[in-house]
């Protein structure tokens, strides 16, 4: 399979989510909901104008699964999901990032109060992420598609099955180092608690089923 090349920009930012020293790497969670929950707001949206589409409430939520022993952490939606194209264009170039807006050329380097600020998006996930693995299926799509990625040396694209419409992040949690505890983003208890602290109020249930094998 080919590796197709981030733009030079989504490269410099994935180099520096990579080898981020930030301390609070937690926020990452804080971006992939906020991602969902956007998603699920697009169907909302979309059924107030089209009588085709009716929006019932109780389909449409956040799902945040640990899976310890396996080190992986999966956030899904059932929001308005990416077709091929989508998942190129907005997760393969950093200026579709809004809170990447705010960030100019030479504030990169000193940029961790922005990652605080405004958040950087998605690619906060490879603070804590030693492959990022997007599954999608858009709404009005029968076939979904699979976007990998371990960072800056590129992305790959392939489809995938999919039973329903929306997208699951898929995290490879990162090994612990002797700075830096990634366990803790598997813990039940953790993630409860920073799910309160920065996504307490989104409009959608935010559910949590834990592995326990
Ligand atoms: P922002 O949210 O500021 O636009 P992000 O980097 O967080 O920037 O996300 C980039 C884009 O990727 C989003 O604008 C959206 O189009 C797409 N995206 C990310 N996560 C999801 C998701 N869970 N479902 C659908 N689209 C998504
Ligand atoms: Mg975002």
């Amino acid at each position: 399979m080919t590796v197709k090349q981030f733009q030079a920009e989504s490269k410099r930012l994935l180099d520096l989510m990579v080898n981020s020293i930030y301390t609070h790497k937690e926020i990452f969670l804080r971006e992939l909901i906020s991602n969902a929950s956007d998603a699920i707001d697009k169907i909302y949206y979309k059924a107030l104008s089209d009588d085709s589409l009716n929006f019932n409430k109780e389909n449409y939520y956040i799902k945040v699964v640990p899976d310890k022993p396996n080190r992986i952490l999966k956030i899904s939606d059932t929001g308005i999901g990416m077709t091929k194209d989508e998942l190129e264009e907005n997760l393969g170039v950093i200026a579709k990032s809004g809170s990447f807006a705010f960030k100019k050329e030479n504030e990169i380097k000193d940029g961790f109060d922005i990652i605080g600020q405004f958040g950087v998006g998605f690619y906060s996930a490879f603070m804590v992420s030693d492959t990022v693995t997007v599954i999608s299926r858009a709404l009005g799509h029968d076939g979904a598609y699979k976007w990998e990625s371990k960072g800056a040396e590129g992305y790959t694209i392939e489809p995938c099955e999919k039973d329903s419409v929306g997208t699951d992040i898929i995290l490879k949690i990162k090994e612990n180092t002797d700075d830096e505890n990634y366990d803790e983003y598997l813990e039940e208890y953790r993630l409860k608690s920073i799910i309160k602290k920065y996504s307490d109020f989104i409009r959608y249930p935010i559910k949590m089923e834990v592995h326990e094998t």
